[in-house]
């Protein structure tokens, strides 16, 4: 026994001393003060440890380092911005693995609006991309909260969505080209756009959404589209969930490809955040029980035509009784000013107190009566609470919060309610045909529960494929997959 770990602790004494020779000293890192921001993911659920920061500058680097890696057993936690939700990019609380950061690989390679494609590092950061779109006259057609933060690489690892996904569908729709490094080292080189190829299996969607269990991103081909010269973004106020629902089809058949976001929001939410943002206006001037924030988009800059079909739209939606009001941005200003409301969510929920979350999807069909069902049997189940769901409608994805009694401790109540209380919610998703994930990813949050309601033999071919690409499970060990390891948590 001792032999073993003496053993085991001078390969990794080597490890260290080769990866230092290999990156260098802007490269590696085991100072406990450099590595401390990367130890704790974005929500402060989860807090590791690692035995060293790596920060490669090439994909040359990147396959370097993980062939080493393979040789010592040194498991590896691939990160980006480490803005996820799920605590993927956390490493456990062993101290055995690598963090490996591709934060330094941020060069964007190219932009090209006559091929509609940008070719980037996994390290360069949403808005970094947005704005290189942008100064082409082009646009990256997916935005998240987190676009200040997070990287490609992450992005495709958990396959991000976001408010635009209606119309133009998560990073599985954006990505054209991929590259990545795999467990023994060897370089997965698919970035190459090609509009068709049927050369067997799509390895590229396979790795996508793979959370950085199968590959480490290194570099893609992304989709551009010509940026959109005219929008038009309306606030809503409706009586009711299935109305909004109603609504969304029909504006749908008005506007088609125009619409690109269909978000809900209660009146709940709404109040809460204008009781956080005392700047913030209610765009109705009163709340309505529930609302709808509808974005059209149009290439042409003729804002007017597209402002008269869902002015159109939304005024016989007036005249069937189905919407109670409704207002359209007058400029940028006010289209800006509806989104902080939405995107203000989460922040002005966090503010109140305690709650659980869930990421959640449903068919778009079922969604409204999800949530009617939902909503009673959650407050029911738990007295004192209140359940609330917002988002994006379009997608038959909610956020699914159940908000803690007025009493309640932070921390300690989640730890006596929270994983009972998220085993209903998923059960209940479960049983309406939806997904325990939506958006965010399983990373080490949802790994037992998705052990548990996931069909098993879709958890078998996962599970063989995680065997197959990665036999000695040193790619993010734990996350998605069970497995050995779990970092010192939260709920
Ligand atoms: P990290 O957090 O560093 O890592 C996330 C996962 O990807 C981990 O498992 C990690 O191991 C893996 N990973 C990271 N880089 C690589 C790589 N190069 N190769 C292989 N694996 C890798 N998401 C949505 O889908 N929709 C939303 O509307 C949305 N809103 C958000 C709002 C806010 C304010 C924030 C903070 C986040 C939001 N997110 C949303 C979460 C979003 O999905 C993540 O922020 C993003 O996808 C993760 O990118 P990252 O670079 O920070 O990855």
């Amino acid at each position: 026994m001792t032999d073993l770990s003496s053993a085991q602790s001078e390969s990794a004494d080597e490890f260290m001393r080769e990866a230092a020779l290999l990156l260098g000293p802007r490269g590696l890192t085991s100072d406990p003060e450099r590595m401390d921001a990367w130890l704790t993911d974005w929500r402060g659920r989860y807090t590791g440890r690692a035995c060293a920061l790596a920060s490669p500058a090439s994909t040359a680097e990147v396959a370097a380092l993980v062939r080493l890696c393979a040789q010592h057993r040194i498991p590896i936690v691939p990160q980006g911005g480490n803005s996820g939700m799920a605590g993927g990019a956390t490493p456990d609380d062993s101290g055995t693995a690598i963090i490996l950061s591709l934060r330094r690989m941020n060069a964007i390679r190219a932009v090209s609006a006559d091929a509609g494609q940008a070719v980037c590092e996994a390290g360069v950061v949403l808005q970094t991309l947005h704005e290189a779109a942008e100064a082409k006259g082009m646009r990256f057609a997916l935005t998240l909260g987190g676009k200040g933060s997070a990287t490609i690489g992450g992005l495709i690892a958990t396959n991000a969505g976001g408010t635009q996904v209606l119309r133009h569908g998560t990073m599985r729709a954006q990505v054209l080209g991929l590259e990545a490094v795999l467990a023994d080292g060897s370089v997965l080189d698919l970035m190459t756009p090609l509009k068709k190829d049927n050369r067997g299996f799509d390895l590229k969607q396979l790795l996508i959404g793979s959370e950085g269990t199968l590959g480490i991103v290194t570099a893609a081909c992304l989709k551009l589209l010509p940026a959109p010269a005219g929008r038009v973004t309306a606030w809503v106020g409706l009586g009711g969930i299935v109305e909004a629902r109603t609504l969304l089809r029909q504006i749908e058949r008005a506007m088609g490809e125009a619409l690109e976001g269909f978000e809900v929001v209660p009146a709940h939410c709404l109040d809460a955040v204008l009781a956080h943002q005392p700047a913030a206006r209610a765009p109705l001037g009163q709340s309505h029980e529930w609302n709808a924030l509808i974005e059209c988009v149009s290439p042409s800059s003729d804002n007017a035509m597209l402002r008269e079909t869902l002015e159109a739209a939304l005024a016989a939606a007036l005249d069937d009784g189905l919407i109670a009001d409704a207002v359209i941005a007058a400029n940028d200003t006010q289209a800006e000013a509806f989104w902080a409301l939405r995107d203000g969510i989460s922040a002005a929920e966090r503010a109140l107190g305690p709650a659980m979350q869930h990421d959640i999807s449903v068919p778009v069909e079922r969604m409204p009566e999800f949530i009617l069902a939902a909503i009673p049997a959650l407050e029911s189940a738990f007295p004192g609470t209140r359940a609330i769901a917002f988002g994006h409608l379009g997608d038959g994805n909610v956020h699914f919060h159940v908000i803690a009694p007025a009493s309640a401790v932070r921390g300690a109540w989640e730890e006596a309610q929270g994983k009972t209380i998220s085993a209903q919610v998923y059960d209940l998703v479960t049983a309406w045909g939806g997904s325990i994930s939506a958006e965010h990813g399983i990373g080490q949050m949802k790994v037992a529960e998705l052990a548990r309601l996931h069909d098993p033999a879709a958890l078998a071919v996962m599970a063989a494929v995680k065997r197959a690409l990665d036999p000695d499970n040193l790619l993010n060990p734990g996350k998605l997959l069970p497995g050995p390891s779990a970092s010192h948590s939260g709920p």
